[in-house]
């Protein structure tokens, strides 16, 4: 590891990654109004999987210390939260040359970051108690001296993503799984919708988790079919009611451990059903957005909101994230997105097959079958032609 030898790794200059996709990610999906008004900055949120290149960078090896590991909780303009791994944050500013060396100064350590620490005193005593929100702290923060520095940074997985400018840069990196909510009613459930969130998150390479909120106001027995076809795919389903906590949990359980975003339409309940999995998170998400609102200067930042408990685990909360939107996907891209598709799709009797007018296709022959839901087969179709699945 690092604190055995003098080599670090960082980001490859921002040139030589894959460029982000030109297209507009909130193609062919419309939110509601109120979601709609957050996009007006035209910026772009994305998830992407993709492992960030990285190369090694050789430091002397006297200025290695003892390094402990940690997870970046916040930004704060030079200086990061980290978590270390007994809970404690500790404040840290970030070494010089892992700075100089990336072109893009923010993208050096970012939110969701597995890094490495070199503590400034061995017991590290002055242990920050920070649970303040970080934008309306940034001017009596700057003044507490860092209690350490970062000099690693692991290679990043499950990265979201802001495009703003042709500039992709992280938001936060290291995100497990995207929560999907939907209201079983008040908005009514859109299924076409939620399966389209859920070919995002597996085009993000997040996994999907579903949380069909509302219960309360419809009789759960009709949806039972939805939950046991997702859970078919892999994919974990719940029926939740943050007014009457059913569910909750067994959602508690599908974050424990894990850095979670949520996502949906606004109106859902995304924001009761954090404050039902643990009192004041919603609110306090609420609280760190009305900020922003207000105009003050933000750079958008991320922060991980840890979840009391034994399980753990954080939610995302971010002003980009909470507009994350499904990121443009080739046509062809679509069958992979699919997981009930693939056992059929080398069947068929074209290899580039579409499965919409081709003739000998095994995707239409197993919709025929039912081996495939009709539903299923028209969310594919939609997504294929691009048509806005708002409902
Ligand atoms: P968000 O925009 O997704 O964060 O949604 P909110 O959490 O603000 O909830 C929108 C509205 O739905 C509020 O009036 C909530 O009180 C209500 N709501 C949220 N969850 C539930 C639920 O499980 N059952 C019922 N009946 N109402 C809910
Ligand atoms: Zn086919």
């Amino acid at each position: 590891m690092a604190d055995k030898n003098n080599k670090i790794r960082v980001d490859f200059k921002k040139n030589r990654a894959k460029p982000p996709r030109g297209n507009d990610l909130t193609r062919g999906y419309k939110a509601d109004e109120a979601a709609a008004a957050d996009h007006a900055t035209g910026e772009r949120v994305r998830a992407k999987g993709d492992l960030s290149r990285k190369r090694t960078v050789t430091l002397p090896a006297d200025e290695l210390g003892e390094t402990v590991p940690g997870r970046v909780l916040r930004l704060f303009g030079l200086y990061s939260d980290v978590e270390l791994d007994d809970r404690s944050i500790v404040r840290c500013t970030v070494r010089r040359i892992l700075k100089t060396v990336s072109t893009d100064e923010r993208a050096v350590v970012t939110t969701g970051d597995r890094v490495r620490v070199v503590l400034a005193c061995a017991g590290h005593e002055a242990t920050v108690e920070s649970a303040e929100p970080p934008l309306i702290q940034q001017g009596a923060n700057a003044t507490r001296p860092a209690e350490g520095v970062i000099i690693h940074v692991e290679p990043r997985r499950g990265v979201l993503t802001r495009a703003s400018r042709n500039r992709e840069h992280v938001l936060v990196s290291n995100v497990d799984q995207l929560v999907v909510v939907m209201a079983l009613a008040q908005p009514e459930l859109k299924p076409h919708l939620l399966d389209r969130y859920v070919a995002a998150a597996i085009q993000g390479e997040l996994k999907p988790i579903i949380c069909l909120n509302k219960a309360d106001l419809v009789d759960p027995i009709e949806f039972i079919p939805i939950v046991g076809a997702y859970a078919q795919l892999g994919i974990p389903a719940v029926m939740t009611s943050a007014t009457t906590g059913l569910g909750i949990p067994r959602l508690r359980e599908l974050l424990a451990g894990r850095a979670s975003v949520f996502s949906g339409q606004s109106g859902v309940g995304k924001s009761s059903l954090l404050n039902a999995v643990q009192p004041d998170l919603g609110l306090r998400v609420r609280e760190v957005s009305d900020v922003n609102q207000k105009g003050q200067h933000t750079t958008v930042t991320a922060e991980l909101i840890r979840l009391e408990g034994d399980g753990g685990g954080w939610v995302v909360d971010t002003p980009g994230v909470r507009q994350f939107q499904l990121s443009s996907i080739r046509p062809e891209e679509v069958e992979g997105l699919f997981p009930d598709f693939r056992p059929f799709v080398p069947l068929c009797g074209f290899p580039d097959c579409t499965h919409t007018h081709e003739t000998k296709c095994a995707v239409k022959a197993a919709v025929r079958k039912k081996w495939i839901l009709d539903r299923r087969y028209d969310s594919y179709l939609g997504l294929f032609h691009g048509i806005a699945e708002e409902g």
